[in-house]
Order: structure tokens, then C-alpha cells, then sequence
């Protein structure tokens, strides 16, 4: 057993050597990342189900790095918003997906919606709107096209700076949608001071859904409740054929998941997988 401890302690201190290491190889990368064009952005329909309409676009980030591969946002975004590089990477982020957005043929006529995740960090920045307006207008793309995903972590912060802001934005026709709804808040009230336009319910009840962990009650209050405050809804995280039907029988129709596409690059947009659901 004292073997075991020691080889146990080697493997852990190893490990975290190696963490370490990854978190300063990410810290100082992250710098150059969009100087050398490591950064890019993938998509992930939204689906009308009823219409097989592709109604919105979900800008994804990822970061191919030289040495360590590509590297998941859950790794490097919380690094980019210690260091603050979050802001020139949302920027260029907002920048390239806006130009996808606009290259993509079909989008435009058929009023697809471009989602794009937004930190809690980008909030603190005094410049948020300004910089953000001013980006939509250098590349033309409609303000009333741009919908910002937000969590309810944000809203435990400084709730009435997040509603001057979020009004400030909305003013020129910019939505915004809960993502993860129903993990981390318990109030509810936000939804009337703020202008929220949608709510995704996280993939976690997706899944519970289908596994039997869940009835249908929870979702189905979240449909209604939604419904009843004139909300959008979007389930998360749909995989299955099983989880669509259970879903469009507590009345959500629209979904995003790996059953309809994966992310995917802008040039395969208009690839198979998408084109398929496409009205
Ligand atoms: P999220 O906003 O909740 O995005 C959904 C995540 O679920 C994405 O992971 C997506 O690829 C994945 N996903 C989509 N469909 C399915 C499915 O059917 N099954 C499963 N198991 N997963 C599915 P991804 O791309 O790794 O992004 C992870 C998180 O990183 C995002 O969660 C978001 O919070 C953050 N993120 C991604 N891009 C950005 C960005 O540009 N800016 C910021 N601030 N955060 C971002
Ligand atoms: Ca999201
Ligand atoms: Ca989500
Ligand atoms: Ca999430």
C-alpha cells in the first residue's frame, strides 16, 4: 500500500507539473494566437423542427496550437479571461462569424441568426458597446441578426450594470438568450428586467429526459413557462431521435445537438449534414 501512496504521489505530481506547464504554454500562446492565425470558428445549426428551418447559427471558438493540438474553449477561455486576452479574442470572433455569417449562402434571405457566447468579462469592459457596434457596423451585419448567449452566472454579479448594458445593446435590435437555463440561478425575476428573447435549456436535461431521470415535468414547465413570457425556446445537446420526439411532445421545437449537425467550418455550411433540415 505505501508502494501504491508513492506511485500514487509520483503520477499526481507529474500530472500537475504537466497542468502547469499546459497553463503557462496557453497563457503565453494565447497572445499570438490570433497574430498567426491559430484561432478559428466552427458552427452549430439551430433547427426548427416543425419547418426543418435552420433559424440561428452558433459561433463556437476553437484553438488549433502548434505544439499541444487543438485545444478546447472550456480550456482556454477561463486563461483568456484572467489575462484579459478575452477581449481581442471576442472581438475578432464577433468580426469573423459576422463575415461568415454574411458569405454564407442562404442566410441572409432566410433571416438566420448568428449566436455568439459572450463572458462575464466582456460586460466589465467599458468599451463593450461602443466596440461591439462599432465591429457590426465595419462589416454591415445587421444588429437585429445578432443574438448574445449569456449564463446566469452573469447575473449574480452586479445585476443593474448588466441591464444598462443588455438595454443599451438591445436598443439596436441586438437578442439575447439563457444558455445552460435551469443550472444556476434561483431566481427567476431576471427574465422581466432583462430583454431576453430565448431560453436554451441545457443539455443536461436533454439527457436526463431520455434517460428516464426525468418525466418530462421539469422541461415541460420550463416550455410553458417560457411560452407564457413570450420566449423562444432551444433545447441543447439533442442526440438522439428518441430525445426529439419526447421533446416536440412537451411542445419545443427547436433544437440544437449532434443529431441534426456537429459544429462544423464555415466552408462546410452548406454541407450535407445542414442542408438536409433546411426548408
Ligand atoms: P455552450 O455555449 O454551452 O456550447 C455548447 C457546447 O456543447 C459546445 O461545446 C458544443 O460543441 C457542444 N455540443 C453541441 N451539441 C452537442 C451534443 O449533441 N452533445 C454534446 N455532448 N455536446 C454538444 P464547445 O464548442 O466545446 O464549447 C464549450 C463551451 O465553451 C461553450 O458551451 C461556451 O460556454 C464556451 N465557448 C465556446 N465558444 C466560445 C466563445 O467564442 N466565447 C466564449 N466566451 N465562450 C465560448
Ligand atoms: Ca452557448
Ligand atoms: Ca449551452
Ligand atoms: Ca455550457
Amino acid at each position: 500500500a505505501k508502494e501504491d501512496d508513492r506511485r500514487h504521489v509520483a503520477v499526481f505530481e507529474s500530472f500537475m507539473s504537466q497542468r502547469v506547464d499546459q497553463h503557462v504554454s496557453i497563457e503565453s500562446g494565447l497572445r499570438q494566437a490570433i497574430a498567426q492565425n491559430q484561432l478559428n470558428v466552427l458552427y452549430q445549426p439551430q433547427i426548427d423542427v416543425a419547418s426543418g428551418r435552420i433559424t440561428a447559427m452558433e459561433a463556437l471558438i476553437r484553438w488549433r496550437h502548434p505544439t499541444l493540438g487543438t485545444i478546447s474553449p472550456l480550456d482556454f477561455i477561463p486563461v483568456a479571461e484572467q489575462t484579459g486576452s478575452i477581449i481581442p479574442i471576442s472581438q475578432w470572433l464577433l468580426r469573423t462569424a459576422c463575415q461568415d455569417m454574411l458569405r454564407w449562402p442562404g442566410g441572409s434571405e432566410s433571416g438566420t441568426r448568428l449566436a455568439v457566447n459572450l463572458s462575464p468579462v466582456q460586460l466589465e469592459h467599458a468599451d463593450f458597446v461602443k466596440d461591439t457596434l462599432r465591429i457590426l457596423h465595419e462589416v454591415g451585419f445587421p444588429p437585429h441578426r445578432l443574438e448574445f448567449e449569456i449564463t446566469e452566472h452573469l447575473l449574480m454579479r452586479d445585476l443593474e450594470s448588466v441591464v444598462t448594458i443588455l438595454r443599451k445593446l438591445s436598443a439596436h435590435g441586438i437578442t439575447f438568450a439563457v444558455d445552460d437555463f435551469g443550472t444556476g440561478y434561483s431566481s427567476l425575476s431576471y427574465l422581466q428586467r432583462l430583454p431576453i428573447h430565448t431560453l436554451k435549456i441545457d443539455q443536461s436535461f436533454v439527457r436526463s429526459l431520455q434517460e428516464g431521470r426525468e418525466e418530462g415535468h421539469l422541461v415541460g414547465a420550463i416550455v410553458s413557462m417560457g411560452r407564457s413570457l413570450g420566449l423562444k425556446i432551444v433545447a441543447e445537446g439533442v442526440e438522439t431521435q428518441a430525445q426529439l420526439d419526447m421533446l416536440r411532445r412537451l411542445k419545443c421545437n427547436e433544437m440544437q445537438g449532434y443529431l441534426f449537425s456537429r459544429p462544423q467550418a464555415a466552408l462546410d455550411l452548406s454541407g450535407e449534414a445542414v442542408e438536409r433540415w433546411r426548408s
